[in-house]
């Protein structure tokens, strides 16, 4: 492994770690190496207690499990469990959302409202509800009703795919890969995963897209578009980013994980007088709640909240000493923060029924009650403050701001109402196509680094890039969420975004709004009555680790998404597998992967693709 990070104040935190002989994730995959070659290829399988077995890479041992599996069936097999996985936990998120909606509408939801009436009465319409004459709780409650069949639903395939262009949902007919409703897809995952069941690589690879797609077009795309019927639909909004948005005199709260039902209500109550008074009394100046990863995300959105960074910094915001209270809930949280939490005052707070940590102070979390629970939550954060040790804070100076917020409505009031100044940039060449960046961060390779090199590539060569995840957190701690980073784009790209005064690098949102990526690629395609892999488009996830981005791969590939992925997949053990994923999904979806390490030459892949889509369509390469 190179240089850990290029994060100025992640390096800053590395060395007081060190100093106070704290471990951290980089340390732990120190000690983990070698990795065992058998999982890095995917190769290995414990499905059934014959096993576990394990394929010889080398052909020198053995070429089969004892039920007789190959290497290509091990590897699609584990494959499908990690999308099933990664499309189970963006899901569930979803469903708790429409959960929260449905109570909220009965008054059963404590704090929340329904903040975007406009997207509430859009949505109703799409799933054909009446909304003539009718309270919006009355079609909330009908709404949330509606989303929850799609679940586990008995009838046709999700709604959402209606949003796709028609040659996409032709072709996923023809195909047999059209979700037919979201639990169904991840249940039927593990059923064919079984030992015994499905042994064919490509069937299993079909239905990871399926599964995939029933995250992006279902239960990711629930999660976005119910979140901001209850919590407002983003518009662009400034704020800061990076550890040095902890304050030295203030009660500073982190949230961090995934959920925004939770963190929004410790936004409010973390404004209220008497909470406040009380920081004042404990010798607080204020309270300061930030967010990481894609907590973070959702607060930055809506709120401007400022985000103390992406994954790989959930310790080092801990090693600051600063940090009153950690409120987790679910996704991306590391079990290790219960015992850096432990050498400094930080109350770690596991809020959720379903992620208990050892050593942390659980505090369950309710819809019904929430408001309740998040005063609970900064109460224990200001009391905690008088316990702060003084001689082992250092906060880094490092905080920089940026512009967010960019939801597909932003973006079209940003155009002026109508995609039609993006499509002509597009057609004149201005700007050269588009690029989603997304992800986390991973120890295998330089934190940041990857983000950042292939995004300035990007828009140096006129590709607008959009944005969610620990990406675009990474994007802007180096400032390029700024409307001045249009400097470091290509003259064309330039242009446009001093003309629209938007940064060359839009942040979307959270992963699961990768869902309003899909929305923007399916308008951009029925506007050009094509397919959204004739589209000069592509899709990157340069530093990804968690089994929910391979569920986006699957399902970002399987809407028609070049996608080039900076850290390999579990997959190489299967020869044909390999195949198959980067370059026989061409012929069968329009769109493939591709894996490459090093963030230039990926840009480059991408340039390459745009470029060929271009001609396809009659354009300016
Ligand atoms: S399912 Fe087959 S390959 Fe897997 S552990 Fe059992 S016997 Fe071995
Ligand atoms: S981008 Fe990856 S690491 Fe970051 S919050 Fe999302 S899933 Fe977690």
């Amino acid at each position: 492994m190179g240089e850990k990070s290029i994060d100025r104040a992640s390096l800053e935190m590395l060395k007081k770690a060190a100093r106070e002989e704290i471990t951290t994730a980089w340390d732990r995959f120190a000690k983990q190496q070698p990795q065992c070659g058998f999982g890095l290829l995917g190769i290995c399988c414990r499905n059934c207690n014959m096993g576990p077995c394990r394929i010889d890479p080398f052909g020198e041992g053995p070429e089969e499990g004892i039920c007789g599996a190959g290497a290509d069936t091990i590897a699609a097999r584990n494959l499908l469990r990690m999308i099933a996985a990664g499309a189970a936990a963006h899901s569930d998120h979803g469903r708790d959302i429409v959960t929260t909606l449905y109570a909220a509408a009965q008054s059963e939801a404590q704090g929340y409202q329904i903040k975007d009436e406009v997207k509430l009465r859009a949505l109703a319409a799409e799933f054909g509800i009446p909304v003539e004459g009718r309270a919006r709780e009355e079609i909330a409650r009908d709404l949330a009703r509606e989303a929850m069949e799609e679940f586990g639903m008995v009838k046709g395939t999700l709604q959402f795919l209606n949003r796709a262009p028609e040659k996409r949902r032709a072709l996923w007919q023809k195909l047999g890969i059209a979700p037919r409703g979201i639990d169904r897809e991840i249940v039927e995952a593990m059923h064919r995963t079984n030992m015994g069941v499905d042994n064919d690589h490509v069937n299993i690879v079909l239905h990871g897209v399926r599964t995939g797609l029933s995250d992006g077009w279902g239960g990711s795309m629930f999660a976005t578009e119910f979140s901001d019927i209850l919590f407002g639909t983003p518009q662009p909004v400034r704020g800061k980013s990076n550890l040095g948005v902890l304050k030295e005199n203030q009660v500073n709260i982190i949230v961090h994980g995934h959920e925004p039902t939770l963190s929004e209500m410790i936004v409010l109550a973390a404004r209220e007088e008497d909470l406040l008074a009380l920081a004042r009394a404990r010798g607080a100046e204020g309270i300061n709640v930030c967010g990481m990863c894609c907590t973070g995300n959702e607060l930055l959105m809506r709120h401007g909240v400022p985000v103390a960074g992406n994954f790989l910094q959930q310790e080092l915001a801990l090693v600051t000493g600063a940090v009153e209270a950690m409120v987790v809930d679910v996704q991306c949280v590391m079990p290790a923060l219960a015992r850096v939490a432990d050498c400094y005052h930080t109350k770690l707070i596991s809020t959720s029924p379903k992620a208990r940590f050892p050593g942390a102070e659980h505090v369950p979390f309710d819809e019904h009650t929430a408001l309740e629970t998040a005063r609970k939550i900064v109460q224990i954060a200001v009391e905690n403050y008088p316990n702060r040790k003084q001689e082992l804070v250092e906060i880094p100076e490092a905080a920089m701001e940026y512009v967010a917020g960019f939801s597909v409505e932003a973006i079209l009031q940003a155009l002026g109402g109508t995609l039609n100044p993006l499509l002509d940039a597009i057609k004149a060449g201005q700007i050269k196509g588009i690029a989603a960046v997304v992800g986390c961060n991973n120890p295998k390779t330089t934190q940041d680094r990857g983000h950042l090199a292939l995004t300035r590539e990007l828009i140096k060569n006129d590709v607008l890039v959009v944005q969610t995840g620990c990406a675009a957190i990474a994007c802007a701690k180096a400032g390029l969420l700024l409307p001045e980073a249009a400097a470091e784009a290509g003259p064309g790209l330039r242009a446009v975004c001093e003309a629209l005064k938007v940064p060359p690098v839009l942040h979307m949102g959270s992963c699961v709004d990768i869902s309003r990526i899909l929305v923007v690629a399916a308008a951009v395609a029925n506007a050009l009555g094509v397919d959204i892999c004739d589209l000069p488009v592509a899709g990157a996830a340069p530093e990804w680790m968690s089994e929910k981005a391979v569920s986006i791969g699957a399902y970002v590939v399987g809407s028609g998404v070049f996608t080039v992925l900076g850290t390999v997949p579990p997959v190489l053990g299967g020869k044909n597998l390999a195949e198959l994923l980067t370059r026989g999904a061409q012929d069968v979806l329009g769109a493939a992967f591709a894996v490459e390490e090093d963030p230039v030459r990926a840009a480059s892949l991408i340039l390459a693709h745009i470029a060929a889509k271009r001609r396809a369509l009659g354009l300016e390469p």
